[in-house]
């Protein structure tokens, strides 16, 4: 079946976007001090949604001033205080989560299939989950009364906005630290109707500060002196340059960071469940994630059988209208990331990897890329090596659970992985040996507050979600 463009969206007007918007500081709306504004394109029309004003240096002091003014007061609240907003936070996000919804998809691309069943139930999963700890982190193991930090600084990226936020936001508050938060240039939206949320809440001003802008208000953020913690998510490279900023200061640092996910499929797999776990794991919000199973490692005697079943599903996903309930693939989020995809797509077929795409029909207007599936790799590819962030999936074989390993393990990334097989000890065995900050069995892009996430060595480092994002925003 060919892919179809199905215009039937689910209703925009369940979001009413203003057409400005300004930054939030100090529980108010206000205009950066230059001015200076920005747009915000919706990827899969082009379509203006808003302008945004864009901060910088000065704004940058006043929000970290406000934040730093307001810990005084939000670290002094008893837990069980602090737990209340969280949760109400927590419920509005659940009321509202059909507007967020929309608006996430409009701004980021992404099918509403997905901000409505993943997205948004894990934003407010995570509110609810640290909402829980706030009164209770005497007993969190850390040792009696752990500190907040101070000002928390955080840069998140824009392939899940609002939840990216839900994870720095919701650990930070909940451990009595304040927050400025940068969100990506492309989706700043859902941080802002997030900042309306915490009005809504009745969250004293200047515990959450939302500062909208480019790459120089992250950096800004991040060099700004009475900020105490930096919580970065994005680009390994961008990440290193972090790194070095903060280097010789007394701030505590996360790194979140790139990945090149393997899906180890072994011969005795479940082959259905595999391939779902498959087109999951690498067209799921298009590739642009970064636990994504980028990289196939199926075992050879089944290489053939696994690959036509594999090419068979792509060819009934429907790439289209993101508002179209039935999408399953939606727009790349920005004209420079399909620029990027690209470019590291013609490198794989000059490289003499081969090229394989479902027949398919892109719209006219907006950002779009087909899945494509690339076969003959090798690990001296650069497809093979180097994060693609898009809808593209490297297939390579082994034959033994030992060569599987040592595939998966050859990449300067460890964020994620995927074991396909009926044998718990198995499962046991070679998850034990790979290098990752998360290893999933039998499934893939499987998320919960519950669980620590984070990377093993250039896809970062610390901890966020579960009892260890905690750590990352306390003085134990
Ligand atoms: P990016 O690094 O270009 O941008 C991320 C954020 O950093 C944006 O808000 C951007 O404005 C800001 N930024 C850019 N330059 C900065 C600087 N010098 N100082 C401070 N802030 C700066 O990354 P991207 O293209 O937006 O996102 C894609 C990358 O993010 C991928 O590599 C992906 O793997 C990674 N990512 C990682 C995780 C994770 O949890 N490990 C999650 C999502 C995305």
């Amino acid at each position: 079946m060919a892919f179809e463009y199905a215009p039937a969206p689910e209703s925009r007007s369940v979001v009413d976007i203003a057409p400005s918007y300004g930054l939030f500081i100090d529980g108010e709306f206000t205009e950066a001090a230059d001015g200076k504004v920005f747009k915000s394109v919706s990827p899969s029309t082009e379509e203006v949604l808003s302008e945004v004003a864009q901060a910088g240096e000065a704004d940058v002091d006043r929000a970290v001033k406000a934040a730093r003014k307001a810990f005084q007061s939000w670290s002094a609240l008893p837990g069980s205080e602090r737990a209340k907003y969280l949760f109400r936070i927590a419920r509005i996000i659940q009321e509202r989560s059909r507007e967020l919804a929309v608006l996430e998809t409009l701004d980021n691309g992404k099918p509403i299939k997905e901000t409505r069943d993943a997205d948004l139930p894990l934003v407010a999963a995570h509110f609810f989950y640290y909402a829980g700890w706030a009164d209770k982190l005497d007993h969190a193991g850390f040792g009696p009364s752990p500190k907040p930090l101070g000002v928390a600084g955080q840069v998140i990226p824009w392939n899940f906005p609002l939840l990216m936020l839900a994870w720095k936001i919701a650990p930070a508050l909940a451990t009595g630290n304040t927050v400025v938060l940068k969100p990506a240039e492309t989706t700043p939206l859902s941080a802002l109707f997030f900042a309306d949320i915490c009005r809504q809440a009745g969250l004293p001003k200047g515990v959450v500060n939302i500062l909208p802008g480019y790459g120089d208000t992250g950096a800004a953020l991040v060099a700004h002196p009475d900020v105490n913690k930096v919580a970065f998510t994005g680009s390994t490279a961008v990440g290193k340059a972090i790194a070095r900023q903060v280097a010789g200061t007394d701030k505590k640092l996360t790194l979140e960071l790139g990945g090149k996910g393997a899906n180890i499929v072994f011969d005795d797999a479940p082959v259905d469940q595999a391939v779902e776990g498959i087109v999951g794991g690498i067209f799921f919000n298009q590739g642009q994630v970064c636990c994504a199973g980028s990289r196939l490692l199926v075992q050879e005697s089944i290489a053939d059988e696994l690959l036509d079943s594999l090419k068979r599903r792509l060819s009934t996903l429907r790439l289209g209208d993101p508002l179209d309930k039935n999408t399953d693939i939606g727009a790349i989020n920005s004209a420079e990331q399909l620029a990027r995809i690209t470019a590291l797509v013609e490198t794989g077929e000059a490289e003499g990897a081969e090229r394989w795409s479902p027949a398919c029909e892109l719209p006219s207007a907006g950002y779009w890329f087909a899945p494509t599936v690339f076969t003959n790799v090798t690990q001296a590819h650069t497809i093979a090596r180097d994060e693609i962030f898009g809808p593209v999936l490297s297939v390579l074989t082994f034959r033994t659970p030992d060569e599987a390993v040592a595939k998966a393990n050859n990449s300067q990334y460890g964020l994620s992985a995927g074991i396909w097989t009926e044998k718990g000890s198995r499962i046991l065995a070679v998850a034990n040996k790979l290098r990752a900050g998360v290893v999933w069995a039998n499934t893939f892009n499987k998320f919960d507050p519950t669980s620590p996430f984070g990377g093993y060595k250039e896809s970062g480092f610390g901890r966020e979600g579960g009892r260890h994002g905690l750590e990352a925003y306390l003085n134990v």
